[in-house]
């Protein structure tokens, strides 16, 4: 197989380039789309949610760099598994042990695969 050769363009001289010099690709075409994509399927490893231990701090909230905690009514309510990416970040924040990451294919067999 024949590899086309790439080209590069310096990019370190910002008073000359312009963004309209590149193909689009990897851009924000409009504010707010992100909840079109259905990013879960990057995750390895899920949080799962203890409801009993949970005290509605909302620090998991407060971190999620995904909006991925489900809040209604001032309480969490779940996790949106369509954009969590499982960064684990929420289980770090969690001071209650309401939170522990797991295998994604671990969930599979005990959650059904939700
Ligand atoms: S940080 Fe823990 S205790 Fe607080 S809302 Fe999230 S899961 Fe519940
Ligand atoms: S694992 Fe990361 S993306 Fe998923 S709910 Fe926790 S903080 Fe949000």
């Amino acid at each position: 197989m024949t590899q086309t050769a790439r080209t590069y363009q310096d990019v370190s001289d910002f008073d000359s380039w312009k963004s309209t010099d590149f193909l689009p690709g990897g851009i924000v075409t409009d504010a707010g789309n992100s909840m079109l994509y259905i990013t879960g399927g990057w995750r390895s490893d899920r949080p799962v949610w203890d409801e009993e231990a949970c005290t509605h701090c909302m620090l998991c909230w407060v971190h999620c760099p995904d909006s991925s905690i489900l809040v209604k009514d001032q309480k969490m309510t779940g996790i949106d598994f369509d954009h969590c990416k499982g960064c684990g970040i929420c289980v770090l924040e969690c001071r209650f042990k309401a939170l522990e990451m797991i295998p994604e294919p671990d969930s599979l067999s005990s959650e059904g695969g939700n």
